[in-house]
């Protein structure tokens, strides 16, 4: 089974890349929900945050600490921004490798819809 975000690691379908280094991947969203809208993701396949292992902290925390640094480039870390993670058909996780969604520029409500 192929995996669209693997296939954007791997330069198979283009993507507008905002960061990139030798573990993770950031991309701006294709359907963006917000002025600012990026996917942070590991380059490496890991299907939903339910397969996550003890191993995977320093790799979950790094992906983190990178969308706080993209939210500060675009200008959000004052006025604020929404870190999120779906997983699993009641979220809408729509894609199965996992992305840290990074949303901002707009005030945003809550709870989520
Ligand atoms: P989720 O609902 O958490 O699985 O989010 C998947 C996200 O991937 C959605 O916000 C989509 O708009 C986005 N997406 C799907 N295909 C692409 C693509 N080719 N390039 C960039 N973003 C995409
Ligand atoms: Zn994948």
């Amino acid at each position: 089974m192929g995996c669209l975000f693997c296939d954007i690691v791997s330069g198979k379908i283009g993507a507008r890349k905002a960061y990139e280094d030798e573990s993770l991947l950031a991309f701006h969203d294709i359907n963006p929900q917000s002025p600012t809208h990026v996917l942070v993701i590991p380059k490496r396949h890991i299907t939903t945050i339910t397969d996550l292992g003890p191993g995977d902290e320093p790799l979950v925390g790094s992906m983190v600490r990178r969308a706080k640094e993209l939210a500060r480039e675009a200008g959000l870390a004052d006025r604020g921004f929404r870190l999120v993670f779906n997983c699993g058909e009641d979220a809408g996780y729509s894609v199965y490798h996992i992305h840290l969604h990074l949303l901002g520029g707009r005030a945003m409500r809550w709870p989520p819809g």
